[in-house]
């Protein structure tokens, strides 16, 4: 008998989930922390290859395998890219919520960060006529109360916290502003560094990175490496991809390579995110309470 909990049923007999996502971040998370950034053309664009150039190379590279996964797009960069968004919408890809300008949920008061929800939803709807039920945590730095927001505003799931190979109920505790019909969890679908491609390839000199960027290979390898664990364990295997980075020609061509294998695997449920969560919501599993430390 393991001490660990057992791993959760999943569909068609299947051992284990995987999931492929995509934050379209492009500008916004460097233009919320260092506002001052907007002046250094050479810096904007290295993000701007995202929407511009990523994104439509990934584009083509998922509807050649006929897959459908998730974006999850920052408000702001809905708004600044429409055309983008819309051709993620028609190529049948669900849009999740990452902010409006990339903030950190930490880093703000609670009505700071309601107020980022609902005008990333006002974006979202505005530019793509989309609702999303998923949310993901900018610079996956979530707060406490993040759960609570979402369920207020009917979100189906979050994707930001760390404490599980398999996704959960995270329960939502009542807040003053909660309604009586909110719902009292959100599933948590978790996520991990190890399975970012911010860490192997982003590095902006005297920004972000150490200059030292990976080579695809090497990426591919740390998250297969993850992916064989979490077969294994029966879990949920969550890759996070930016088109900034992810869209070059050298890495998209290995992330298709790894995209190949997932899908060779007849014992893993390669599923978009919005269906892991519908699942898991389906199998009633008692909500969790996170517990935040005293200090
Ligand atoms: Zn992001």
């Amino acid at each position: 008998m393991s001490r660990l909990p057992a791993p959760l049923p999943w569909p068609g007999g299947a051992r284990a989930a995987a999931s492929f996502t995509f934050d379209l971040d492009a500008e916004s998370g460097l233009l919320w922390e260092q506002p001052e950034v907007a002046a250094r053309a050479s810096v904007i664009t290295h993000q701007s290859y995202g929407p511009l150039v990523g994104l439509p190379r990934l584009l083509d590279l998922l509807e050649r395998h006929r897959v459908r996964f998730i974006f999850f797009v920052p408000g702001w960069t809905a708004e600044r890219y429409p055309g983008a968004v819309r051709d993620v919408v028609a190529a049948g890809h669900e849009v999740g919520h990452h902010g409006y300008l990339h903030e950190q949920p930490s880093a703000l008061t609670e009505a700071e960060e309601a107020t980022a929800l609902d005008r990333g939803l006002a974006a979202l709807e505005a530019v793509a006529g989309v609702r999303p039920v998923g949310y993901r945590a900018p610079m996956w730095d979530a707060s406490w109360r993040t759960a609570s927001l979402l369920a207020e505003r009917g979100f189906l799931y979050d994707s930001s916290l760390m404490d599980g190979d398999s996704p959960y109920e995270l329960a939502a505790s009542s807040s003053a502003s909660s309604s009586a019909s909110s719902a009292s969890s959100v599933v948590e679908i978790p996520i991990h560094w190890a399975l970012d491609d911010w860490e192997r390839f982003a590095y902006l000199p005297g920004l972000v990175g150490s200059g030292l960027i990976e080579a695809p290979a090497v990426a591919r390898a740390v998250w297969e490496a993850e992916l064989d664990g979490l077969r294994a364990a029966g879990g949920c295997w969550v890759l996070t991809c930016h088109p900034f980075l992810s869209g070059r020609p050298g890495r998209a061509l290995e992330l298709e390579r790894l995209l190949e294998r997932v899908l060779g695997m007849d014992d893993v449920w390669l599923a978009p995110m919005e269906d892991i969560a519908e699942h898991v919501r389906s199998l009633g599993l008692p909500p969790r309470t996170l517990v935040p430390p005293q200090v």
